[in-house]
């Protein structure tokens, strides 16, 4: 991503009264939930996180949408946004384009979700201050326009929250008010905390593989929440790969289901990077 800018650092005076009212509530009734758990309720929630999490944020919004990392036929594409909308984490233009501005600006004041406004601002105080992840058109036009030229990202952009309701009715007609606490209202808050994790602790704790000009670190604990994501270093090193974990211990749960999707076509132009690889050409180089 190019680091030209006509792009003003958000405005942080505003107050998201919405986002304030929905994440409590949502926070909540993740609490009741905690009270009327069951293997049914649980199992609801880890296939629903599944969905969301990996399919929908790790694969859809981040590896494929933001990322580009491989290509996929135009229905999976959709499909995997989708998914990517029942983690209430907004719409895949909104997300894409405020992950995108934390690689082009990360850690400066452009950053939407900078560390260095401290732990609780990169975790979740900055959805409720400010332009949050409703960006101005021209920010979207700059940032996202593969996306925009899709009228399904497009529409599903605007009514992202629809696959909540359906599912949670859907969770209602079968398991009863509690199944719909565990799988919508709790899973919601899990995937919420997990992804913000992302933002703040692999910021702060972990290990560094490469010398990147931020904070990134990775760390086995976020990444086994988030089927991947938190080898977040090698992830702000090279982010066209949609290989994060790069070595058999860094366990990649999103990038072993592409390799599968590969496998049986459904994937193609995987790109991840290969660590050996690489430092055999580098070696190569040396020598030469
Ligand atoms: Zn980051
Ligand atoms: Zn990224």
């Amino acid at each position: 991503m190019e680091n030209i800018i006509d792009f003003e650092p958000v405005d942080r005076r505003k107050w998201n009264w919405n986002t304030i009212f929905f994440v409590t509530v949502f926070h909540i009734f993740a609490v009741w939930s905690i009270f009327t758990m069951s293997w049914a309720n649980a199992a609801a929630f880890l296939v629903t996180w599944w969905i969301s999490g990996s399919w929908g944020i790790g694969l859809g919004y981040h590896r494929l949408y933001t990322h580009r990392g491989f290509k996929a036929p135009r229905w999976l594409e959709h499909f995997l946004a989708v998914c990517g909308t029942l983690a209430l984490q907004s719409g895949p233009i909104s997300w894409v384009t405020t992950h995108r501005l934390h690689h082009a600006f990360t850690e400066t004041d452009r950053d939407p979700h900078s560390p260095l406004n401290g732990v609780f601002w990169a975790h979740m105080g900055w959805i409720f201050r400010g332009t949050a992840q409703v960006q101005p058109k021209s920010v979207r036009d700059r940032y996202s326009p593969d996306l925009l030229r899709d009228p399904f990202l497009v529409f599903i952009d605007k009514y992202y929250y629809v696959t909540s309701i359906v599912v949670g009715i859907g969770l209602f007609a079968i398991g009863g008010w509690s199944m719909a606490l565990a799988g919508i209202f709790l899973r919601t808050v899990v995937g919420w905390h997990s992804t913000w994790l992302v933002n703040s602790a692999t910021h702060l704790w972990g290990s560094r593989r490469f010398e990147t000009r931020d904070t990134s670190r990775n760390n086995a604990l976020i990444a086994a929440i988030t089927w991947g994501e938190g080898w977040h270093n090698n992830h702000h090193a090279i982010p066209r790969s949609a290989r994060h974990g790069l070595t058999a211990a860094e366990v990649d749960l999103n990038w072993l289901q592409l390799k599968a999707l590969e496998k049986v076509g459904l994937v193609k132009d995987l790109y991840g990077y290969d660590l050996k690889a690489e430092a055999a050409k580098d070696a190569l180089k040396k020598a030469a």
